[in-house]
């Protein structure tokens, strides 16, 4: 195998849930809803599919859902954007991230990542020959260290991979947090590549923020969001691109040539499902806040410190007031152990820290899904009991 794939190994949302399967876990590992997403949206898929939309959709996705996605950065965001030159459909939001970074980053250009940073980051900014400079997100809040990132910079930074709200700790970054990155942005003229899949799911009356609405910052953001979260269908692997067309270009310059196009009959209905009123969106965080409220009780009761989440589909816990120190292990061992399967913070960590060495931040800090169901959520809680 080649250099490019070289200590990547298998991702952990591939081990976890076919461990999970193994041992019939309660599976709060990967990320995925355990109901499906609008009726009326499945409907439109069946619909396109019924109706001849089996073919090949353009490079940039059916016009119908072009044309929803620029409503959608209209309506929530006051963003303006063209449907035709400055929006693209992707294979989901990883999709959108591999191809933007192939098609904008130059092999040993340095680019600044949040860790931990989600799995596929590592994994694609290492096939584009970038050079890593993380930023870490500490315990117990995750806020954005601004000077560590000031300090990250260097004349062979060109880009900032941001995500919000941030994937494993929940943290969603404030408007000073977003204006100093755009303050180093806008300084050393860096592109900034950002991840927002959970733009809808932020807890609190917490609004999501898109860095592209900062003063001076659309010129040089490329925002990136998936129809997986908001609409509860993540195997659909509807994702998108939204900025200048230059940068829309040179992120379909790479696309075109790894899947050219997918989910044609899944693009029409996922165009609807974006016009939904607004209950439609705020009853689906108000429904996650409880799911996060129920499990982020239930772990502490069980004896973890938890940090609660401001969005996203995770509560991050540290084990090691149950008297567990590594993650991994642990992570490993709980599907037989109790019957529930996590994830472990330390493989969101630089590959340059060893998972399990104890310089490993994430080394005892665990991630568990609350996007499933009030009932299974207290099944785990309950199996989690007999760790004590
Ligand atoms: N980015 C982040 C931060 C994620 O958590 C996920 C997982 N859903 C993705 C990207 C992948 O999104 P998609 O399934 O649309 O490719
Ligand atoms: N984004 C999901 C998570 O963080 C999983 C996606 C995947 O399996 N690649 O759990």
């Amino acid at each position: 195998s080649s250099s490019r794939i070289a200590g990547l190994g298998t991702t952990i949302f591939a081990e976890m849930s076919a461990l999970a399967a193994r041992t019939g876990a309660v599976n709060l590992g990967q990320g995925f809803p355990d109901t499906d997403g609008p009726d009326d949206v499945v409907d439109r898929a069946v619909q396109a599919l019924r109706g001849g939309r089996n073919q090949y959709a353009p490079g940039t996705g059916v016009p119908e859902l072009r044309s929803a996605i620029a409503a959608h950065q209209q309506r929530f965001y006051g963003l303006a954007v063209d449907p035709d030159t400055e929006v693209a459909v992707t294979t989901g939001a990883t999709e959108a991230v591999a191809a933007a970074l192939l098609g904008l980053v130059d092999p040993g250009d340095e680019v600044i990542a949040l860790e931990p940073y989600y799995d596929s980051y590592v994994a694609v900014l290492q096939m584009s020959g970038a050079v890593r400079r993380p930023v870490t997100l500490r315990a117990p809040d995750f806020r954005l260290p601004i000077d560590e990132l000031r300090a990250a910079v260097t004349p062979r930074t060109t880009a900032i991979l941001l995500n919000t709200p941030h994937n494993p700790t929940g943290s969603v970054l404030r408007r000073d947090e977003l204006e100093a990155v755009a303050a180093i942005a806008i300084e050393h003229d860096l592109v900034v590549i950002t991840d927002e899949v959970y733009e809808h799911l932020t807890f609190d009356g917490l609004p999501h923020i898109p860095i592209a609405t900062l003063p001076g910052m659309a010129e040089r953001t490329l925002t990136i969001s998936s129809a997986g979260k908001t609409f509860s269908f993540t195997g659909w692997k509807i994702g998108w691109a939204t900025g200048p067309a230059p940068l829309v270009r040179a992120m379909l310059g790479a696309k075109q040539f790894l899947t050219y196009t997918s989910g044609s009959p899944l693009q029409p209905a996922i165009a609807h499902a974006l016009g939904a009123d607004d209950a439609y969106f705020t009853d689906l965080s108000t429904r996650l806040q409880s799911q996060r409220d129920l499990l982020s009780d239930g772990l502490r009761q069980v004896g973890f410190e938890v940090f609660v989440p401001e969005g996203t589909y995770f509560v991050t816990t540290d084990i090691r007031p149950l008297g567990f120190e590594d993650g991994l292990d642990f992570c490993r061992r709980l599907p037989d152990r109790v019957g529930v399967a996590a994830i472990p913070h330390q493989v969101f960590y630089d590959p340059a820290t060893p998972a399990d060495g104890p310089d490993n931040p994430g080394r005892p800090l665990v991630r568990w899904a609350f996007c499933k169901r009030p009932e299974v959520l207290r099944e785990a809680v309950d199996r989690l009991g007999a760790l004590v």
